[in-house]
C-alpha cells in the first residue's frame, strides 16, 4: 500500500515505479489509491478503469487488457503454426483458428491439392494430419516408433520365437517373420500371428502373464516413468489402473486412453525439442 496526497504525487510514484510510464495517460483524477482511477493505453488507444495502486504496485503492474490478450494470443498462433508445421510435415498452411468448446479448430490448407480441413488442435496433436480432399495422412513420427515398438512385443511376447522381418501396416495386413524355432520364414497376417503366439502359451492365463508384463514394462518405458501399472492388464479397451507420478495419484482410465496420453507427451516433447532448435 502507498499513500500520496494527491494526483502530481501519485504521477511522481507512478514514473518512478515503471519504465514504460510513457505509454499510459491519465483520463481521471487520482482520489486514492484504490479509487478507481482511467487509463489511457497510449500505443493503442484502450481506454480502461483499474486502481492506482496496480498500476504502482512492484509485482505485475496492471497493463493495458487490450494488448496484454493480444500477446498470449499471438503467442498461441504462433506455437499452433510451429505445431502444424512439425505435424503436418510442411505440407499445411495455417488459415485460421477458433476458440470453440474449451479447444482450438484451425482451418488448414492442404498445399499440394489446395483442400482446406477444419481440425481440432487436440486430434491433430494425437493422430496427425489427413487430408479430406486427396485422403493424403501425415504421420507425425510417433509412428515410426509404433513399428519399432510392435517388433519388440512381438520378440518379447512370442518368448523369442518370432521376429517381424517387415514392417507392421495394420492387424489384418500381411507381415514377413522369422520363426527361429524352425528356422523358417513366414508370410502370415498379424492377427493370425498373435493368434499362433497365444496358442504357444499352455493356458490363456500364461499369455495373459507374459502380456501383462510386456504391458508393464512398455508403460514405464514408454511415459518416461510417469505411470506404473496397477491393475492387470484385460485388453485394449478395458480400464485399467495407473500410478501417476506427476500427480502423485491413482488415474483409472482406458488402455487405448493411457496410450493417446502416452503418445501425446511423447509428441509434446518432440515439438519442443524441435521448437527449441528452431
Ligand atoms: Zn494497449
Ligand atoms: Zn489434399
Amino acid at each position: 500500500m502507498f499513500k500520496t496526497k494527491n494526483h502530481s504525487e501519485f504521477i511522481q510514484v507512478f514514473k518512478k515505479k515503471r519504465r514504460d510510464t510513457n505509454e499510459y495517460e491519465f483520463l481521471s483524477e487520482y482520489i486514492s489509491s484504490n479509487n478507481p482511477i482511467k487509463v489511457k493505453h497510449k500505443n493503442c488507444g484502450n481506454e480502461f478503469t483499474t486502481t492506482p495502486s496496480s498500476m504502482v504496485r512492484s509485482r505485475f503492474p496492471k497493463q493495458c487488457p487490450y494488448c496484454s490478450k493480444t500477446k498470449i494470443k499471438n503467442s498461441t498462433e504462433d506455437r499452433i503454426k510451429k505445431e502444424v508445421a512439425v505435424i503436418g510435415n510442411h505440407q499445411f498452411d495455417f488459415i485460421k483458428c477458433s476458440y470453440e468448446n474449451g479447444m482450438h479448430k484451425l482451418t488448414l490448407l492442404h498445399k499440394t491439392c489446395g483442400g482446406e480441413l477444419d481440425v481440432y488442435r487436440n486430434n491433430m496433436n494425437t493422430i496427425g494430419l489427413r487430408c479430406p480432399v486427396c485422403h493424403k495422412n501425415v504421420r507425425n513420427k510417433i509412428t515410426k516408433k509404433k513399428r519399432k515398438k510392435i517388433k519388440m512385443k512381438v520378440e518379447e511376447v512370442s518368448r523369442g520365437k518370432y521376429t517381424l522381418l517387415t514392417d507392421y501396416q495394420g492387424y489384418n495386413e500381411v507381415v514377413e517373420v522369422f520363426d527361429k524355432e524352425k528356422s523358417v520364414h513366414k508370410v502370415i497376417t498379424f492377427s493370425k500371428l498373435m493368434k499362433d503366439i497365444k496358442n504357444s502359451y499352455e493356458t490363456q492365463e500364461a499369455f495373459n502373464q507374459s502380456l501383462q508384463s510386456w504391458v508393464k514394462v512398455y508403460i514405464q518405458k514408454e511415459s518416461n516413468g510417469r505411470f506404473s501399472l496397477k491393475s492387470d492388464y484385460k485388453g485394449y479397451d478395458k480400464t485399467i489402473e495407473v500410478f501417476d507420478h506427476h500427480l502423485q495419484k491413482n488415474i483409472q482410465l482406458k488402455y487405448a486412453s493411457l496410450n493417446l496420453k502416452i503418445k501425446k507427451i511423447q509428441l509434446m516433447n518432440t515439438l519442443d525439442a524441435e521448437l527449441e532448435a528452431d
